[in-house]
């Protein structure tokens, strides 16, 4: 148990040597209390006892008391104390190493784990360390003293509880196989639960709007009763084999009574070890059976333990170069290859050149690969072959974070947080005056509606930011930008049919965004792209032309096809 508990916490498990030092010690005092029963019994049988020995067991007993008292006292406090530093220290630390994943780790399928995890898993752990490992450890101890003195004091008496004890332990075999096999199912079921509810509250407007709340809403409550289904399973599986192990344990009582009984007849025993026999086989049976509670505790802890060792066990991103200083803003693709699951390449063999200061076009129908090259280029996911390359260093012998200090996105889905207007554009960075923020503000079309908002930059934006339009939404995101002002842009343009005056602003605003900087946008209306430096035409994960408009107009080809019917509907959207 141990061992396991290390792997996770490392040298902070030294922290919880002095609270169970302090629990195996009152396990000691505890026993002395049997010790003093025990004496008291034997005089009131031979009528022994008298003053002075009444004395005497009080003031053995009172001290033993004062002890444990104090003993108790100070190993629960140490233990609750330590054992609450210990799993901040795991908290700080889990999340500490997601920070260093892959960002790609983090998607649909994942995140109710990671949530579980972090939440649920890390809570059972501390419940152990907190609370079952001491009263385990304490347990496991007083029963050994107890078996040892009973094996002292009569050998056949001492070995009958032994093996009773024995007989109890394939239970804890099934227990275990039991424990693991339901407490994993279980385990995906939360999983699930929380995916769903995850799911439900993301798309709860995209569902209404749909009229599949029901529908979703289904989804949810089969994750929920399949939950109560697996919690209920995960009792059931277990209970016989805890009332079996009680039943054993209990049996010990009458075995040592019939034993005893015979031994004392034949002449074997005398009274006095059978009534202390009788003593022992009460006293170990109930803290056997606590035992097995324990046991049960300890299970949960072994499947959390794992699920958390696996997401500290994830490989963090290695790089050697915690910054960097480019030689120029080139994004270079050299045979790229990547897929996001074994066997499904999603790109095959990439190659293309995006000048410094030069504005190429990713265009190709949906699922062509367009939004993965921007996941590769920030190192959301790492290429499978290949390499790519910025100013001719490869990205991924650069610290990521440093990466993306390089890189500014915006994107189709802006995210904003709960929190001020200002806030949102500043997004944490220094050294920055209200006035300059203002100015990129202006220049990214969006101060004037600011203004207009209530407390104008000091408007709390909801979560999500649901109180702004899509249009409103991408011109803060492209002030965030403008502040970076990083040398790299990636851009994947609306596709949604933003209202022309929305999509005059939101170009002037991405015009200045660009001006300068290494920029690959992903194009859903041709018509901005005609003077772009480069074309690249995706598709399956190749590249099926490029050029720049003239080029691709001259070829014949997909580019030009598409071109000629984008004429005709005036709105061609891929
Ligand atoms: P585009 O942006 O051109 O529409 P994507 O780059 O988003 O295309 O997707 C390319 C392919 O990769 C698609 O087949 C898509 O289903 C798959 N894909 C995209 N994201 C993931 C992901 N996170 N996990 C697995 N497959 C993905
Ligand atoms: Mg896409």
């Amino acid at each position: 148990m141990f061992g396991l508990i290390r792997k996770i916490i490392k040298d902070d498990i030294k922290k919880l040597y002095l609270p169970i030092t302090l629990m195996i010690l009152d396990s000691f005092f505890a026993a002395t209390f049997f010790g003093v029963l025990y004496l008291l019994i034997i005089d009131l049988i031979n009528q022994t006892f008298d003053n002075n020995k009444l004395k005497l067991y009080s003031i053995v007993l009172f001290i033993a008391f004062s002890l444990r008292v104090v003993i108790v006292i100070s190993s629960y406090t140490l233990n609750h104390l330590r054992g609450a530093d210990i799993i901040a220290n795991l908290r700080i630390n889990v999340s500490e190493h997601l920070r260093t994943l892959n960002l790609g780790y983090f998607n649909k399928n994942t995140l109710g784990n990671l949530i579980s995890c972090i939440t649920t898993d890390i809570a059972n752990f501390e419940r152990v360390i907190t609370h079952s490992l001491g009263d385990l450890t304490k347990s496991i101890f007083l029963s050994s003293y107890i078996i040892i003195i009973s094996l002292f004091l009569d050998l056949k008496m001492g070995f009958s509880i032994v093996i009773m004890i024995a007989l109890s332990i394939p239970l804890f075999y099934y227990m275990k196989k039991y424990a693991t096999k339901f407490g994993l199912r279980k385990n995906i079921i939360v999983n699930e639960v929380i995916s769903r509810i995850m799911e439900y509250i993301d798309g709860i407007k995209v569902f209404r709007s749909h009229n599949q709340t029901g529908k979703k809403f289904k989804r949810l409550l089969d994750s929920f009763n399949n939950f109560k289904k697996e919690s209920i399973m995960l009792e059931v599986m277990l209970a016989p084999f805890n009332l079996l192990y009680s039943i054993i344990i209990d049996f010990i009582i009458p075995i040592i009574l019939l034993l005893g009984s015979y031994l004392l007849l034949g002449g074997n025993i005398d009274k006095n070890i059978f009534i202390t026999f009788i003593v022992i086989a009460l006293s170990i049976s109930n803290i056997l059976k606590s035992i097995s509670l324990h046991y049960s505790e300890y299970k949960c802890l072994e499947i959390s333990a794992n699920k958390i060792l696996t997401v500290l066990n994830k490989k963090a991103l290695d790089y050697r170069y915690e910054e960097f200083d480019f030689e120029n803003f080139d994004i270079e693709f050299k045979n790229v290859k990547f897929a996001y699951e074994e066997d499904l390449v999603v790109i095959k063999d990439i190659s293309f050149l995006a000048k410094q200061g030069s504005m190429s076009a990713l265009i190709g129908p949906s699922g062509s690969g367009k939004t993965t090259i921007f996941n590769l280029i920030t190192r959301f996911f790492d290429i499978s072959e290949g390499q790519i390359l910025i100013g001719n260093q490869d990205i991924n012998d650069i610290n990521p974070e440093f990466l993306l200090r390089n890189i500014s996105m915006v994107f189709q889905d802006v995210y904003l947080l709960n929190d001020t207007v200002y806030n949102n554009i500043v997004m944490g960075k220094k050294n920055i005056t209200k006035e300059e923020v203002i100015d990129i503000c202006k220049k990214a079309n969006c101060h004037d509606f600011i203004m207009k908002m209530e407390k104008g930059y000091d408007t709390l934006i909801s979560e999500g930011g649901n109180n702004l339009s899509g249009g409103e939404k991408q011109r803060i995101s492209i002030a965030r930008a403008l502040l970076k002002d990083a040398k790299i842009v990636l851009l994947d343009e609306a596709t949604a049919s933003l209202d022309a005056d929305n999509e005059n602003e939101i170009r002037q605003a991405l015009n200045t965004l660009i001006k300068g900087k290494t920029t690959i946008v992903i194009a859903h209306k041709l018509n901005t792209i005609t003077n772009a430096d480069n074309i690249i035409v995706l598709d399956k994960g190749k590249i099926l032309e490029e050029g720049n408009h003239n080029i691709l107009v001259s070829k014949n080809g997909y580019y030009k096809k598409v071109y000629k019917e984008q004429l005709e509907a005036k709105t061609w959207v891929i």
